[in-house]
């Protein structure tokens, strides 16, 4: 079994090599992204292995379909990036639901607490034997409210660590988990009160029509004066120049970005000694209240390891059985892991 492995990074190989050779998946690594241009590389693989930010469009579908290419096997859970009503009937698309929601939601309380406590600063100003306070005062998490969008996996271990640091919890999720509110420092409210109401706002849920720029310059309207924004989520939940601009009026107190709307052509990838082209990014990332890390959310040795198991396993699984409960259908009007196992 070949498998075209696309944007592969070094921390990539060891684990894909590992379980790859155990279930006799033989990966084959391409430093470029899955694209229109670079599909043809997959030519004599039977499936292709793809990240966050490679391009799975109806071009690059019609292409692997031609080649005979079956499987697009994405090593993350988020499928923003896939046309999966064009891949219905011609290719099997493959993800990882859940590799460690332990990953994302820690790293989402580390941005939190290095930007509200100028740990950012404080690194560098030591650095350099700078041991002034000023301009370093913070706030204490313990009483705050963290308004959470989107209690699936993630959102819910983040909302167990915000528990136990005293915060107050609004949550908000199209369809909200049983059993999470308690009434009392737990409770399922409509956007609008969340908006109004939270210190900290977290963003856990996927990237929709639905769900695309949940944060913009109305809803930052409705916002605390001060309100911290994290996004860990997908890039475009965020409205990026909205951002910007209730950064400079002083109404968001402090944004921390896992994921921006325009990265798939700058995450992942060393452009120091270039110029920037992206001026809204530069802008943000001048700001001493922002934080931005590059989609490093998931990267820890558990989640890594976990990703190419699964993904590994789904492909032996697809080959080998002809199906995977890991497979996305696309039923209606929206996509989903088949439960049945038949999903052509
Ligand atoms: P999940 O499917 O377990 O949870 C998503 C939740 O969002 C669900 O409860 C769902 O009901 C809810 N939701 C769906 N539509 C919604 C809407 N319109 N409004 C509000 N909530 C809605 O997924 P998860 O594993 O918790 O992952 C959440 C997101 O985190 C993923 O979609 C992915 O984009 C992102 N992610 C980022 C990284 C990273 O490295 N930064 C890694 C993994 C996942």
């Amino acid at each position: 079994m070949k498998i075209a492995f696309f944007d592969a990074k070094p921390y990539d190989k060891p684990s894909f090599d590992a379980f790859g050779a155990k279930s006799g998946v033989q990966y084959k690594y391409f430093e470029t992204k899955l694209t229109e241009d670079t599909v043809e590389l997959a030519h004599d693989c039977d499936g292709v292995c793809v990240f966050v930010n490679d391009t799975v469009n109806a071009a690059v579908i019609d292409k692997l379909t031609e080649m005979g290419v079956s499987i697009v096997a994405l090593r993350c859970a988020g499928f923003n990036n896939v046309d999966v009503k064009h891949a219905y009937g011609k290719v099997h698309v493959l993800r990882v639901p859940a590799y460690s929601p332990y990953a994302v939601a820690e790293h989402t309380m580390a941005l939190l607490l290095t930007s509200i406590r100028r740990i950012h600063k404080a690194y560098i100003r030591t650095r350099d034997f700078n041991f002034s306070l000023t301009n370093m005062t913070g706030f204490d998490l313990h009483g705050k409210t963290v308004g959470v969008i989107g209690t699936g996996k993630i959102g819910r271990v983040f909302i167990d660590i915000c528990r136990g640091f005293g915060m107050k919890v609004l949550a908000y999720d199209k369809f909200p988990a049983q059993g999470l509110a308690d009434g009392e420092n737990i409770r399922y409210v409509e956007l609008d009160e969340l908006f109004a109401n939270s210190d900290v706002i977290s963003l856990h849920c996927p990237l929709t029509e639905e769900t695309y720029h949940v944060i913009n310059e109305q809803s930052l309207e409705k916002c605390k004066k001060g309100v911290v924004i994290l996004n860990t989520s997908r890039g475009a939940l965020v409205d990026a120049e909205a951002l910007l601009s209730g950064i400079k009026s002083r109404k968001v107190g402090a944004a921390c970005l896992d994921v921006y709307e325009e990265e798939s052509d700058l995450f992942f990838e060393d452009f120091s000694g270039h110029i920037l082209e992206d001026d809204v990014l530069a802008r943000l990332i001048s700001m001493p209240n922002v934080i931005v890390t590059s989609h490093q959310a998931f990267l820890t040795e558990e989640a890594l390891s976990n990703i190419a198991e699964t993904t590994t396993q789904n492909i032996k699984q697809m080959i080998e059985n002809g199906q995977c409960p890991n497979e996305l259908c696309f039923r209606g009007d929206s996509a989903q892991d088949c439960k049945s196992g038949k999903c052509f």
